[in-house]
């Protein structure tokens, strides 16, 4: 049933039942009041005449008026003729009237008039008995009446109360509940409500939408499983080792490769702080090792060797911070680490087999050039033979190229003894003067053919150093030589040595073409060469000498401007 029919019915029912006990009230109350008129009317009246004639009848004597009054309430008791046999007695009464009023000394007559009087008194007050007796039975059957009307309304009513409201606060405290556990994501929830009321049907919307809602998260659930499963499988079948770790280097997957190089099975690791498996396990303490968590602007990568399938492998260790934005929010929340392994070993073979090649290459230039360079000084020697002019110029072009090709092969085989690994150092006290004299006297020859001058400074206080005086010169050299390559003729260099913040800082300036910003820091790049630099160099020399300054603890620079000139400097550890 239907709530508003309920409350219809309920209020309703109430209503009647109020409306019909008054009803009943009210007929009870007129009945009464009509049994109680009839009396006073009919019976009551007639005792009044009846008093009034008696005491006319006694006053007759003492009062003229009495006869007239007498008269008057028979006339009156004549109108008011009720009960059976009263009309009799109130013919008798006006017949001993009559005869009285004739022999008004005749007692028996008096008598007999007082004894009819008292007769139609007693009529009416045995009628009076009668009809208050009914009156009473009127009021007993109003009051058992109205007992019922009322016990009836109670009961309807109480059931009202306890029913009524239960029957809309239950149904509304249910659906609450049930909404509340929708807000908790269980969908399974239903609700049952018998009949065709409101709440049935809002129950019955209810189902569909906790159906529709079942289904959705289920096909969500769904899609969001299918989804793991591909990225899953695109990690299994990646040829390179992943490791991805939670914001709290939890390890949360690796695929198979992982597992391979780390010689641990996936459930071994999965769930497992990366620190505290890392104790135990030499290679995952290097994996994590350094990672700034997260990493700061650029992903980190650093190379690695690890010895795996029974040979030592060398891989490049890729760091990427995996960011979200959580539901709701704008701000990226640092969610976990991916850490990717590429296995660069064959890059390194072939590096290998190219620093090889190079090595053994220069190397074997290197005798043929000496010999080269033999018999150019043996032809510039007299006593092998005048030479002409043309043929003197010839020798000159000689020897300046096979120099070159001394210098190129020199570097050839700098870059791959750096290659091939550690750098031979040969580190002890230095002084600093014969290392500059060396690089100034290797270079005076080119800075006089372009009528350079070489402006050479050592500061009192810098003058020992704790280093590879051989590779500072050559250093030296290679900064001089590119001054010289790059100055414009007439021009001059600086050389100074000087002691800044606790070390040896040797600088050499020119004041040719100087370096756009944006070469800058590539100038020291293997192979690289400023666009549009004249041929002649290898783009070796700065990167050979930067590994070599490093190697020995210092540190090289540039400053530079375009077209004003550029100041090459290292520092080096004072001994
Ligand atoms: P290269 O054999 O080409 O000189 P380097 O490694 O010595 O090789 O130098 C790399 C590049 O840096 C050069 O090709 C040149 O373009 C630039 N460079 C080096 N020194 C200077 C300098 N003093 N002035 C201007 N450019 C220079």
């Amino acid at each position: 049933m239907k709530i508003k029919t309920k409350l219809t019915l309920g209020i309703g029912t109430l209503f009647c039942m109020v409306f019909l006990l008054a009803a009943l009230s009210g007929w009870y109350i007129t009945q009464l009041k009509q049994d109680s008129g009839r009396i006073l009317e009919t019976n009551y009246n007639s005792l009044l005449y009846a008093r009034d004639m008696l005491l006319s009848l006694e006053q007759h004597g003492e009062d003229d008026r009495a006869v007239m009054r007498f008269e008057e309430n028979l006339a009156k008791q004549k109108q008011n003729i009720t009960e059976a046999g009263e009309k009799e007695k109130t013919a008798d009464i006006a017949a001993h009237f009559d005869a009285w009023r004739e022999r008004p000394a005749d007692q028996g007559l008096k008598s007999s008039l007082r004894k009819d009087i008292a007769q139609l008194m007693q009529l009416n007050m045995e009628a009076i008995s009668r009809k208050s007796s009914v009156a009473e039975q009127t009021a007993d059957d109003a009051i058992i009446t109205l007992a019922i009307a009322g016990t009836l309304c109670f009961v309807v009513a109480f059931t009202l109360l306890v029913n009524l409201p239960s029957n809309i606060a239950d149904p509304i405290k249910k659906l609450s509940s049930s909404i509340r556990q929708i807000a908790g994501q269980n969908y399974s929830e239903r609700i049952h409500f018998p009949g065709n009321s409101e709440f049935a049907e809002v129950a019955r919307s209810f189902n569909t939408m906790a159906e529709k809602l079942e289904e959705y998260a289920e096909s969500r659930l769904d899609h969001i499983l299918q989804s793991k499963k591909r990225m899953e499988a695109l990690l299994e079948h990646m040829c390179d080792p992943v490791i991805g770790a939670d914001e709290n280097r939890r390890i949360i997957f690796v695929n198979e490769e992982a597992t391979k190089i780390l010689g641990l099975s996936a459930t071994e690791l999965l769930g497992k702080q990366a620190a505290d498996l890392a104790l135990h396990h030499d290679l995952l303490r290097d994996l994590f090792k350094d990672i700034p968590s997260p990493t700061v602007g650029e992903p980190f990568s650093s190379h690695l060797k690890i010895f795996a399938d029974d040979r030592e492998s060398y891989f490049e260790k890729e760091v990427v911070d995996m960011h979200m934005v959580p539901t709701g929010e704008s701000e990226r929340k640092f969610i976990g680490q991916v850490i990717m392994l590429r296995n660069i070993t064959p890059f390194k073979e072939m590096d290998l087999a190219r620093t090889n090649f190079i090595g053994t290459v220069s190397h074997e230039f290197k005798t043929p050039i000496a010999a080269i360079q033999m018999g150019i000084q043996l032809l510039q020697n007299d006593r092998v033979g005048q030479l002409n002019d043309e043929q003197q110029d010839l020798i000159r072009g000689i020897k300046e190229d096979s120099d070159r090709l001394l210098r190129i092969t020199g570097e050839l085989l700098n870059i791959a003894q750096l290659e091939s690994g550690a750098i031979p150092l040969n580190m002890h006290e230095s002084e600093v003067k014969p290392i500059v004299a060396y690089a100034v006297k290797a270079n005076q020859v080119a800075a006089d053919q372009k009528q350079l001058t070489l402006r050479v400074s050592i500061a009192e206080d810098g003058t020992t150093v704790f280093a590879d005086n051989e590779k500072t010169a050559w250093v030296l050299t290679n900064f001089i030589s590119n001054a010289v390559r790059y100055s414009h003729e007439h021009a001059s260099i600086d050389i100074a040595v000087e002691k800044r913040g606790g070390r040896v800082r040797f600088a050499v300036r020119d004041y040719g073409q100087g370096i756009e910003a944006k070469y800058r820091e590539r100038i020291f790049e293997r192979y690289f060469r400023v666009p549009g630099t004249r041929s002649g160099g290898t783009g070796l020399g700065l990167s050979i000498s930067k590994e070599f300054i490093e190697a020995q603890g210092g540190k090289i620079a540039v400053e530079s401007e375009l077209g004003s000139g550029s100041c090459f400097f290292f520092y080096l550890n004072e001994a």
